[in-house]
């Protein structure tokens, strides 16, 4: 590779991408603190509150334009710009002489502090809430709105501090070669985005707003490089590679299966209804978990029980005869909810009241989420599974299924994320109906490694062989009492280590839905030998990398398909 310079991110939707750049010049000066109004406070009051209304129906007619998932992203960021908590701070700051613009620009700042400081999916909402106060400011101080492009003579890559919704939803995917941001996460908006419009993306990339308007770059959406004008003949073999692996992904389809013939359902990973499209589009069997705490996420109370059976009928609804998995309620440790506070100060959450523990303190919510999930799965032909996150004991597990039994959901089963339960994986499959492997906690369980501590990300790889150990233990226990054992954590979605997972007795794999492609073309390239082959073979290393060595060097299929 030459010397042509380059910017690095996380690649988060995976594709190649050439076009100049566009920097998104989208942040609106900040108001001067000491800007005051002159006349009447009720007036001044009624022109923030009647711009934050006018914001909140551009972004509901936007949504209601784009349709699908943009809409549903748009509408909730529509209800922001509505919250009254939000209006009253506004009009309290007017109440003290501040301008429109000013009191807007402090009272968002309060609430940007509180999401930023939650962490996590929380966190990721501050670009929403920062694109609702610019463009108030813009309309009440006769600013531009901030935006996009809706046109160009050629495809550009547009570079941004970090994506709004409202700044993607009408875009035109014809004219965006890439994305690239420089922050945000995987689960950012920008990331469920670009995923579900299929453009590669590349976030938390620094440096990448100070690029020069009409850079020419080319941007990996899978391994997260952006390089700076690269020669062309190294963009021809980039993006004639990414047409090869395109063409090859699309000519392997239907059901998951090993080269021999071992079925292997192949399932997404979904957060609510605006991930089904992405689903179906990208062939999913079904769903293999339903991370139902997103619809808890974002909002003051629970929502009630009709909300929730709606939500759980939509999806069961777009799988008709096929498998839906659901999970409760995994609220706690990153995913906090105000209205379900564990008992007492955490020191670390990861390993406090989470997921089944928080519902065994409150088991009305429990027995309303249940209850609405068996009314949803009534009437429509899918078949509902339910499962509980955290599992630890047996106990846990027996208490969590008769419950579901009760509720009328005749497949319970549990999620096997905690170590605890894999090594007694023979002693709860006899209680249970089916396994599911997260492996995201069972890693961060097994090697003391927090998910949310960047400095021991290199511990948080589930190719430690001490990890697949745990894997093999829970399908072995799984199998002798004739259940199922999935895998819905990240490891599925790595298409070599899928078929290790394969090899080690998975019986099914679930992941986000643009990876489904590629595993179902790596397993499709393997018999089930060659995955047991490989799976003994990462087992017998001493490291997470030697582990994937090991079992690529099994696996020759994986080549063809660039991987
Ligand atoms: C997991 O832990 O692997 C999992 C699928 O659950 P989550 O990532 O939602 O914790
Ligand atoms: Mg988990």
């Amino acid at each position: 590779m030459d010397a042509a310079a380059e910017l690095r991110g996380s690649g988060v939707s995976p594709g190649a991408g050439y076009g100049p750049v566009h920097v998104l010049v989208g942040s609106i000066p900040e108001p001067a603190p000491d800007s005051r109004y002159e006349g009447e406070a009720a007036a001044e009051r009624k022109r923030a509150a009647a711009a934050l209304e006018r914001v909140a129906d551009d972004l509901e007619m936007r949504g209601a334009k784009a349709g699908g998932a943009a809409q549903d992203v748009l509408g909730a960021q529509a209800m922001m710009a509505r919250d009254p908590g939000l209006e009253v701070g506004v009009a309290e700051l007017i109440d003290e002489g501040i301008a429109a613009p000013r009191a807007v620009f402090e009272a968002f700042g309060k609430y940007r502090d509180l999401l930023a400081a939650a962490g996590g999916y929380l966190a990721e909402r501050v670009a929403d809430l920062d694109d609702i106060r610019d463009r108030t400011i813009a309309l009440l101080t006769g600013l531009p709105m901030p935006g996009v492009p809706e046109t160009a003579a050629e495809p550009y890559v547009l570079v941004a501090k970090d994506l709004a919704p409202a700044d993607t939803a009408l875009l035109n995917k014809d004219l965006v070669a890439a994305f690239v941001t420089e922050e945000g996460g995987p689960t950012s908006h920008t990331a469920i985005l670009a995923r579900a419009m299929g453009v590669p993306a590349v976030v938390g990339c620094v440096g990448a707003t100070l690029l020069a308007q009409g850079t020419l770059v080319l941007v990996d959406g899978a391994s997260g490089s952006v390089r700076l004008s690269p020669p062309r003949a190294e963009v021809d073999a980039v993006l004639g590679a990414a047409a090869s692996r395109e063409a090859a992904l699309a000519s392997v389809t239907g059901p998951g299966a090993t080269a021999d013939g071992h079925a292997v359902p192949l399932l997404a990973n979904i957060g609510g209804p605006r991930d089904l499209e992405s689903a179906l589009a990208h062939g999913a069997e079904g769903v293999g978990l339903f991370r139902t705490e997103f619809l808890f996420l974002d909002r003051g109370d629970a929502p009630s029980e009709e909300e929730q059976e709606a939500a759980y009928r939509a999806v069961f609804e777009a799988f008709p005869g096929g498998r839906v998995v659901v999970r409760t309620l995994d609220a706690g440790a990153d995913k906090p909810l105000a209205f379900l506070p564990p008992s007492g100060e955490e020191p670390n959450p990861a390993l406090g009241e989470r997921g089944l523990r928080l519902f065994r303190k409150y088991p009305e919510m429990m027995g309303s989420q249940l209850g609405a999930l068996a009314r949803a799965a009534s009437g429509t032909s899918a078949r509902p599974y339910v499962m509980a996150p955290m599992v630890a004991t047996v106990e846990e597990a027996t208490w969590f299924v008769s419950a579901a039994h009760e509720a009328g959901l005749a497949d319970a089963g549990i999620m096997v994320e905690v170590p605890s339960a894999a090594l007694r994986a023979r002693q709860l499959a006899a209680v249970v109906d089916f396994f599911s492997i997260g492996t995201n906690d069972l890693t961060q369980y097994a090697m003391a490694a927090d998910r949310q501590v960047s400095g021991v990300a290199e511990l948080q790889d589930p190719w430690h062989p001490a990890v697949l150990d745990l894997i093999a233990l829970a399908a072995e226990g799984a199998a002798a009492a004739g259940k199922s054992c999935g895998v819905c954590g990240e490891a599925g979605a790595d298409p070599a280590l899928a078929c290790v997972l394969v090899g080690l007795g998975v019986t099914s794999l679930s992941m986000g839905s643009p990876a489904l492609p590629w595993v179902r073309a790596a397993l499709s390239r393997h018999n089930l030998e060659q995955c047991r082959t490989a799976a003994a073979a990462a087992r017998g290393a001493l490291s997470a990398t030697s582990a994937r060595a090991a079992a690529r060097a099994e696996l020759p299929g994986l080549s063809d398909l660039g991987l």
